[in-house]
């Protein structure tokens, strides 16, 4: 059992000078091959476009990250062939050998690990400690499906149910081609533990990343690659969501879908991929993890530093751009102005700006879409509640909103409902755990949700009734580990799978049950 061992990336230290040199050094690395031009990637091919998006730094939109062709149809028809020619014979290769690419890949973006911290700083506003927890993420994905494919190829090996006439087996083997479609937030890490999930299953992969974050999902193609992927295993085809997309989710010859986005998305997702095609011949699977509506709730018997702590750090981590960010704010009365004023304090010390300099915790959103969407939200809360903090927005050079809060907001009004996914913090008071129960309850979603508490009957009472995929006791509710907190939500925040946890490569594939009498 030693070999399967899994041990998770260490975060980098930020207090130490080497550090800060290295990163200011991989910055400068980075930005030497900004605005270069990048391919799809066709069974191992580089296949060019007249069709070519601009990737440009959120934090300052003169900045041109690169430019990448982009897939047509035909392209993505291709790509499927492609996907279905290489599925033959991958599906046939030992599942320790494909495991070890994963390895190595692991090891080469550690290697590269200030390089890719670097480029999302550049082309996904990530301030460094974000960066590099994104890349450590990664390399977690690929050590941790790496093993749990050891450890079910050796169950594999295992014969059922012997009895002296007949001799019993039951093994996974893979689905077929997997649509791909990842989310911008975690560029690298999502993208990476959703393909090679798919990948050392057996599958072979159709990938479209989200627009925005398209040069570092080009850089991951290259270490897959450089780790020994055969051509056709995972093809490239980045492209327009509603185009691309679509055409994945809906190809007869799509075996399964595995999205992360929006509610939205994934609800048509889901739709379209239950509408048989022509020739088509299964159901398809889909693995969808969407949004959120994530809350801390606040017992009168509460650490209450720890409390505004957590509510600070989870709400604008990242500008607030995680599926798992706290957003709610649920208060007892005992403690509600205490606790809000606190808050105030520490969001007001918050810096932000280009996350290029060290110094800003937070830095921009992600593009125009984004920043209307949540400005419109933060004027739509101005009519819900008490602005405490905030609510300022600038466009110039950046898409940069700053932290806001308000206070006094009601649990059915829509800064407590909606999925906003920026710097935005609601605050409810409530009269009883039990009513702070039953507002975090009281939304479309399930995905994370803490609670902070001294007191051991509430602590309990919340296991039990937070209806949440991801629950967190006297913590903040993000930053969740690979094979630690598997991660993922119920209600409409997905199709309740777990990233990262010991059950997730089974969804990528079936069981065969054979039985041969003797
Ligand atoms: P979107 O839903 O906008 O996009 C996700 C992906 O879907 C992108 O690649 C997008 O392409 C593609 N897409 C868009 N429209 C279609 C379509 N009609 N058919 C097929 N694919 C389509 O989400 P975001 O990228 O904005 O990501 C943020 C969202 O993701 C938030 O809601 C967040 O909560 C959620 N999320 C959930 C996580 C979880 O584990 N539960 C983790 C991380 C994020 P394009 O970019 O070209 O539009």
């Amino acid at each position: 059992m030693g070999l399967y061992k899994y041990k998770t990336e260490p975060l980098l230290d930020f207090t130490s000078k080497e550090v800060l040199q290295k990163y200011e050094e991989a910055l400068k690395f980075v930005g030497g091959y900004l605005g270069k031009t990048y391919p799809l990637i066709i069974d191992g091919e580089f296949v060019e476009t007249n069709d070519l998006y601009t990737s440009l730094n959120p934090a300052d939109h003169t900045q041109v990250i690169g430019k990448i062709h982009q897939a047509s149809i035909e392209n993505a028809e291709k790509a499927m062939e492609s996907a279905l020619k290489a599925f033959e014979t991958w599906k046939k290769v030992k599942a320790s050998i494909r495991a070890d690419v994963l390895f190595k890949a692991a090891a080469i973006i550690r290697k590269r690990k200030y390089e890719f911290s670097a480029l999302m700083t550049f082309e996904a506003g990530k301030p460094w400690p974000e960066a590099d927890a994104d890349t450590a993420e990664a390399i977690d994905f690929l050590e941790y499906y790496g093993r749990q494919m050891l450890l079910l190829e050796e169950s594999d090996k295992l014969t059922l149910s012997r009895r002296n006439i007949e001799r019993n087996e039951f093994k996974y083997i893979p689905l077929g081609v997997a649509a791909v479609i990842t989310p911008w937030n975690f560029p690298l890490a999502i993208l990476a533990g959703m393909t090679s999930a798919a990948v050392v299953a057996g599958n072979t992969v159709l990938l479209k990343p989200a627009i925005t974050t398209q040069v570092i999902a080009y850089k991951f193609m290259e270490v897959l690659k450089e780790a020994g992927l055969p051509k056709g295993v995972v093809n490239f085809i980045p492209g327009d969501g509603p185009e691309i997309g679509e055409f994945m989710v809906k190809h007869p010859k799509t075996r399964f879908v595995s999205f992360t986005g929006s509610k939205n998305v994934g609800l048509s997702i889901n739709q379209t991929a239950a509408t048989p095609q022509k020739g088509q011949i299964w159901i398809k699977r889909v693995i969808a993890e969407m949004g959120g509506k994530d809350a801390i709730l606040v017992d009168s018997d509460a650490d209450l530093e720890l409390a505004a702590e957590s509510i600070v750090k989870s709400t604008f981590g990242f500008s607030g751009q995680k599926c798992s960010a706290c957003s709610r704010a649920i208060i007892h009365e005992d403690v509600y102005d205490e606790v809000v004023e606190m808050v105030k304090e520490k969001t007001e010390k918050l810096t932000y700006g280009n996350p290029k300099d060290f110094s800003n915790f937070m830095g921009p959103l992600t593009d125009e879409k984004a920043f209307n969407k949540v400005t419109s939200y933060i004027e739509i809360a101005k009519n819900e509640g008490r602005l405490l903090t905030g609510g300022t927005a600038n466009k110039e050079m950046g898409w940069f909103v700053s932290p806001t809060v308000f206070a006094d907001c009601a649990p059915n009004s829509r800064i407590m409902q909606e999925e906003v996914f920026g710097p935005v913090l609601a605050m409810t008071k409530v009269k009883s755990f039990q009513e702070g129960i039953e507002v975090a309850n009281n939304t479309e979603y399930g995905l994370t949700g803490a609670v902070i508490s001294n007191n051991r009957f509430n602590l309990e009472k919340a296991r039990e009734e937070y209806h949440v995929g991801n629950l967190y006791l006297n913590r903040k509710c993000t930053g969740a580990i690979v094979g630690y907190q598997p991660f993922g939500g119920f209600n409409n925040s997905g199709t309740d799978s777990k990233a990262g946890g010991p059950d997730y490569l089974l969804l990528h594939m079936q069981a065969k049950s054979i039985s041969e009498w003797l």
